[in-house]
């Protein structure tokens, strides 16, 4: 088993998490994908409006409301499916048709 890791080997709550996560304060979350989207507005000088986010867990519905368009992949929660534009269910490359 030598080089191999168990998954039980791994925790989690010791991963770095990427600073992007933290810098805009989120009222909701202490690390939030909204974040990241507002560090891609500011860095690349894109307007949020124009961003396309895809999600599909609770963690990930304040991307899905910061950004112009959003869709929802195979959403976990129904909270998730409420938050976005479009649901897909089936295929990823469904996506395309909505850029
Ligand atoms: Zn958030």
């Amino acid at each position: 088993m030598h080089g191999m890791l168990r998954l039980s080997e791994v925790d989690s709550a010791k991963m770095p998490v990427a600073p992007v996560f933290q810098e805009n304060g989120c009222a909701e979350r202490r690390f939030c994908k909204a974040n990241v989207v507002a560090h891609i507005v500011e860095r690349l000088g894109l307007a949020a409006e124009d961003m396309l986010s895809v999600g599909d867990g609770l963690n990930d519905i304040c991307m899905l409301k910061a950004t112009g368009k959003s869709v929802a992949f195979q959403p976990k929660a129904l909270e998730t499916a409420e938050a976005v534009q479009q649901v897909l269910s089936s295929n990823l490359s469904e996506v395309l048709a909505f850029i």
